[in-house]
């Protein structure tokens, strides 16, 4: 007998027996006929483990052996997204997208499953590996784990590259019986599904009911530029798809086609919209797992294109969240923050509160503008919210306090200098540049985790070293002897060689750190990282840009607009500025960019010559884009040249789009990209 071919044909009988019993819901064949199979199958296996593949059913059983979970990068968005509370919100949110997009757009609307997030990459038919969302740039690989859900295809009829977004969630009442079974309870299905994903053993995933529903699909081989025709082949190839799904639309041609493609899909004009919501919000308990929302996204790829998305979400999609966290406590106090900018902000000082999990005690009210719309006071009652992973916002007053009647009023002048306070536009301002406050805030900045670095001069320590005189400014950081510290309370030996050590490492961070530590407003980590892809990869060029005194200079980068570009002339011509970039340079700090952000991957670029115009769903900000090349070997210049060879073009690409074609060098759109990085 030819085993291996036995072996192929039990695999494919048995993943087809899988898929038809969950998530068809057909069975053909008894349970003992199924598990005969499978016995045989694994005693193949045991036999001639050479011949048993990844993607094998018998992987659905589990492994005793410890998972990893090593990071690996995604190569499709996996943005989190933009949510509202209000169904009237939402309704303007519609309108306002049409109005961007054009009438006749079509809005699908689907249950936003409270589960954990997953990336499924298939690849020849076979499922490759499945990334958590992690971050959105790298994900965690819970393979092993993934393989032992049986609503996941390990194999599909679609042999070209395909990644496909979904959601693992538990029933609520699989999880009420399997928490009643476990000594160490589980708080919610949400957390059951998330932990298991990451079990160190497949194994005892398996045991955990899992399910999974998909909402997206990204095909290689683009086959449809219409969200509901993706739906619909991701179920033909056997995932599950959610069938609770609205389609809104004033098209009536669209409406028409959408409940072909979906027999009971309910189809109503984009006016229906919120009724939907409250009636789908009302009803949420007859599902038998948890959402905690709906989504509604344009269905439309070029219209999704072209709205593009922000650093964070996509803009043509948007949560309805049923409830936003909220509590009620008191206002003790109001604390006066003044900026290294020096501008005023005003933070409630709240009585603890839990929300979602975690206690507040301070909240941000803005300025005196968002005071007033409160009518608020210190000793009112008010109720606190947490949207998203925000700053938690002071949201109205519910109880006035008899004994501060009025509205709480920012002092006239700054509590740290004395200096007359200034409002401009919605801010007051301590215009003071040796505001002692302003200058300790511009010491945290600058050691912050997003610029130096500098871990062993937190806050606390800074204080301390800025109240004893010893660090005043960026510079004494630098030339400081921390010998000095030696005898004060909480400074031993130990920890004065550790901030020694801090100070020293901080000398080789990168130039795209440093220049955004030097504080000039706008110019955070994803515009220096701009500046220095696009040539300004020296400190000199920057101060010789600067002095031409013409904004457009800056701005000609895309991602740069001419607020910041005229932020960079003046902060770059100040004589004071100028003085501290002259004292970090004899401190050793670096000035000059390297050409490659980090470690090589490979050198399957070398000898390209990259430009790149437009923006990008996945590269955003596109300074990651160059990384993504010059890490293969490639570089990038700022303009298309006859030695261009390649043109990197996203949505709404500039006039360099036109000069490419016509030199005729090779124009690569943003998915072409993706498969050539994931290719190579
Ligand atoms: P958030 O994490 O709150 O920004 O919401 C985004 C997350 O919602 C995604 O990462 C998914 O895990 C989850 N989600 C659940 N159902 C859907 C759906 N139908 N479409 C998009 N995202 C969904
Ligand atoms: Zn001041």
């Amino acid at each position: 007998m030819d085993y291996r071919k036995r072996m192929e044909s039990l695999v494919r009988e048995l993943l087809r027996h899988q898929q038809l019993y969950h998530v068809l819901a057909r069975p053909e064949i008894p349970d003992a006929e199924y598990d005969r199979l499978l016995d045989e199958l694994l005693l193949l296996e045991k036999r001639f483990p050479q011949f048993a593949g990844a993607n094998s059913p018998s992987r659905r059983v589990g492994s005793d052996l410890d998972n990893t979970f090593p990071e690996r990068p995604h190569t499709v968005p996996v943005l989190s997204l933009n949510k509202l509370y209000q169904p009237q919100e939402l309704g303007q949110w519609l309108l306002k997208t049409e109005a961007a997009a054009g009438c006749g757009v079509g809005f699908a609307i689907e249950e936003k499953i409270d589960g954990a997030s997953i990336v499924l990459y298939y690849d020849q038919g076979e499922l490759q590996y499945a990334l958590t969302r992690g971050n959105g740039l790298l994900g965690n690989d819970v393979s092993d784990n993934v393989r032992t859900i049986s609503q996941v295809p390990l194999r599909i009829a679609e042999s070209s590259r395909l990644a496909v977004r979904g959601e693992i969630y538990i029933k609520r009442d699989d999880f009420e019986r399997y928490n009643s079974g476990v000594a160490e309870k589980y708080v919610n299905p949400r957390n059951l599904a998330a932990g298991s994903l990451r079990n160190l053993k497949s194994v005892q995933t398996a045991r955990v009911p899992l399910n999974i529903f998909v909402y997206e699909g990204f095909f290689a081989n683009e086959f449809s530029r219409d969200h509901l025709e993706i739906l619909q082949r991701l179920r033909e190839l056997g995932f599950r798809v959610n069938p609770r799904l609205g389609f809104f639309c004033d098209d009536k041609g669209k409406r028409l086609r959408a409940q072909h493609l979906f027999p009971g899909i309910s189809a109503a004009p984009v006016a229906a919209v919120e009724e939907y919501l409250r009636r789908q919000a009302a009803s949420r308990a007859d599902v038998p797992y948890d959402i905690d929302g709906l989504v509604v996204k344009v269905v439309e790829l070029a219209v999704r294109q072209e709205l593009g998305t922000t650093a964070h979400h996509p803009r043509w999609a948007m949560a309805y969240k049923f409830e936003s966290p909220q509590a009620r406590t008191l206002l003790l106090d109001v604390q006066i923050q003044v900026g290294r900018n020096g501008r005023v902000t005003p933070v409630a000082l709240l009585k603890p509160v839990a929300i979602s999990g975690s206690t507040v005690t301070r909240a941000t009210l803005h300025n005196q503008d968002y005071i007033d719309m409160l009518e608020l006071n210190v000793g009112d009652e008010v109720s606190i919210s947490r949207r998203g992973d925000v700053i938690p916002a002071v949201e109205e007053v519910l109880e006035k306090s008899e004994q501060h009647p009025g509205i709480f009023q920012l002092p006239g002048s700054c509590p740290f200098c004395s200096t007359l306070l200034v409002k401009e536009g919605a801010h007051h301002f301590c215009k003071n540049q040796a505001c002692p406050e302003r200058r300790r805030r511009a010491l945290n900045y600058f050691c912050a985790r997003e610029q130096m670095d500098i871990e062993t001069l937190g806050e606390k320590t800074i204080a301390f070293l800025f109240a004893k005189g010893w660090v005043q400014s960026i510079p004494d950081i630098y030339s400081f002897d921390y010998g000095l510290l030696a005898g004060q309370e909480g400074f031993r030996e130990k920890k004065i060689v550790r901030i020694r050590a801090g100070v020293e490492a901080s000398k080789s961070r990168p130039f795209v750190r440093v220049l955004a530590a030097l504080g000039c407003e706008g110019v955070a980590a994803a515009v220096a990282a701009d500046l220095i892809a696009h040539g300004f990869d020296d400190i000199d060029k920057i101060i010789a840009a600067a002095k031409k005194n013409d904004w457009e200079i800056f701005a000609a980068i895309e991602g740069i607009g001419e607020t910041t570009a005229r932020l960079l002339i003046s902060h770059f011509s100040k004589p004071e500025n100028l003085r501290l970039i002259d004292s970090l340079k004899t401190a050793g700090l670096k000035f000059v960019g390297e050409k490659t952000g980090g470690d090589m991957v490979n050198d399957s670029f070398a000898g390209q010559i990259w430009v790149i115009t437009g923006s990008f769903v996945q590269f955003n900000p596109r300074a990651l884009a160059a990384a993504a090349i010059e890490k293969r070997g490639g570089r990038v210049t700022e303009n298309v040249s006859a030695r261009t060879t390649h043109l990197l073009a996203g949505s709404h690409p500039g006039s360099k789009l036109a000069k490419a074609e016509k030199i005729g060098c090779k124009i690569i759109r943003e998915n072409e990209f993706i498969a050539l990085l994931g290719a190579l």
